[in-house]
């Protein structure tokens, strides 16, 4: 085999190799698509019933091995084991929310003159679904729990660095008794399994998540094929500050450190009030100074590495040496390390200001008033997530009504809950996922009119 064909999955903690795992070719994308045309119409047949009694037997088998889950994430992506707990949790209770659904995918009743009008609402067939490597097991989840709920075969395609969870998520998925390949996972290269998957004339639907490059190309494919897509993609969300607000609690720097900054609703930009600024400064410079960052498997650590070398070396470059930041810490020696870092000499229409980073890495910046800040907010072509903090409930309305993002919160820095639905304006994405609309998005409507005249006479 040579080395194209096999991803080495290294611990970004400590640069070991955790894994090697096949890579697809083309030619396997082609034959799980065969397997999953089949395997589709069995588990469409299923009464809804019995779909939703699997996946919440599923969902049983996932809790049953949470930490053995977890403890895979820690190794392959390097997150911290706190949050690793809560991933794996979240594709269980993801798999028991769906689970419902397939027994409440409801079609309605249109009134119509000369007969009766319903809507069903069908699955599409096969969905093809596409990771990244930032939370490798709750987006596998999203992308594939609903679908299969809603009575569709599911291939993913996770991310070349991070495949270990979606694997044993799919080995997980058999032992709970889904029928086999119902649920493939296929690791491999994104232009070669990844495009193979998005070109393949049986996927019904694609669901990307990953980089807005990328997207944008997953996008001009599908439009080939008139192939209905979703697309996840980048964020450079802001955390909105006025004056008034609860300062500690609104410059929690793990507003943009969790994960390491490698998420896609981090507030990496922080726009704070200018009456304020200097305090905000002085406040963050002290709670840089105190984030743990090192071994990620440490109860104890709040920060782990970044994913890759690749990923470390992007990072940098968006801040070079002796640029003005407040900084923290960060180990030495093996491992893909940066400290947490704000910078604080950025111009708002600088790189740093626009442009995902995707680490550990903010840019502080003033702004004057509501109308200033509201602008100062939507000048990214992201519109993903977001954080207003304010005592003053008229404003909070109000900004929230003009912030052009598909994720906010007030006095609160939560994005993602599975009841809710998930999903950016602008160049961050296209279509939503999660909350109770998610199955809604892996169907087709077909509309049935059923004549109620008699037979002429
Ligand atoms: P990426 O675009 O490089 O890769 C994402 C996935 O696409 C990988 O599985 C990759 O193998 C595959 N891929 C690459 N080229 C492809 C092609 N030509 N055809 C088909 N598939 C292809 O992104 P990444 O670096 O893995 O992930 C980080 C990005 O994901 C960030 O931009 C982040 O903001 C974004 N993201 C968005 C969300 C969201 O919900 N909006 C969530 C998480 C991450």
């Amino acid at each position: 085999m040579s080395d194209s064909d096999e991803l080495k999955v290294l611990n970004p903690a400590t640069e070991e190799v955790v894994a090697t795992v096949p890579a697809a070719s083309e030619q396997d994308v082609a034959a799980a698509v065969v397997r999953a045309v089949r395997a589709q119409t069995r588990w469409a047949a299923l009464a809804p019933a019995d779909r939703a009694r699997l996946l919440r037997r599923f969902a049983d088998v996932v809790d049953a091995h949470l930490e053995e889950l977890a403890q895979l994430e820690v190794r392959e992506a390097g997150h911290t084991v706190g949050n690793a707990r809560w991933e794996a949790g979240n594709a269980r209770d993801l798999l028991l929310y769906a689970a419902g659904g397939a027994e409440r995918l409801l079609g309605k009743q249109i009134p119509v003159p000369g007969g009766w009008n319903v809507t069903f609402q069908e699955p599409l067939g096969v969905v093809g679904v596409i990771a990244p490597w930032n939370f490798p097991m709750p987006i596998a989840a999203w992308g594939s729990f609903p679908a299969l709920a809603a009575g569709n075969a599911v291939v993913l395609k996770p991310a070349e660095t991070t495949p270990l969870t979606a694997l044993r998520l799919a080995g997980l998925a058999l032992e709970a008794g889904l029928p086999e390949h119902v649920l493939q996972v296929l690791p491999g290269h994104g232009h070669t399994a990844g495009r193979a998957l998005v070109d393949h004339p049986d996927v019904a639907k694609i669901v990307f998540t990953g980089s807005t490059r990328t997207g944008r190309e997953v996008m001009e494919r599908c439009a080939r094929l008139v192939k209905p897509v979703t697309l996840e993609l980048g964020g450079k969300s802001p955390n909105v500050v006025f004056a008034d607000a609860d300062l500690e609690a609104a410059l929690n720097p793990f507003s943009f450190l969790d994960n390491s900054g490698q998420d896609c609703c981090a507030r990496t930009r922080i726009l704070v009030q200018e009456s304020v600024y200097d305090e905000a400064r002085e406040f963050l410079a002290d709670a840089l100074a105190v984030v743990v960052v090192g071994d990620p498997a440490d109860e104890k650590t709040q920060m782990g590495p970044l994913i890759s070398r690749q990923q470390l070396d992007r990072v940098r470059s968006y801040v070079p040496e002796g640029a003005p930041a407040l900084r923290g810490s960060a180990p030495d020696g093996p491992g893909f390390w940066f400290p947490p870092t704000v910078l604080t000499g950025e111009r708002p229409d600088g790189e740093a200001a626009r442009e995902e980073i995707f680490g550990p890495v903010a840019v502080l910046l003033p702004f004057a008033d509501e109308a200033d800040a509201i602008r100062l907010a939507n000048d990214t072509p992201y519109g993903l997530s977001g954080s207003l903090w304010t005592r003053d409930l008229g404003r909070a309305l109000r900004v929230s009504q003009s912030v052009r993002a598909g994720n906010l919160s007030v006095n609160s820095h939560s994005s993602v809950r599975y009841w809710t639905p998930f999903g950016g304006y602008k160049q961050s994405g296209l279509g939503r996922e999660l909350g109770p609309d998610a199955l809604t998005a892996f169907t087709e409507t077909k509309n049935v009119f059923i004549s109620t005249e008699g037979p002429a006479q």
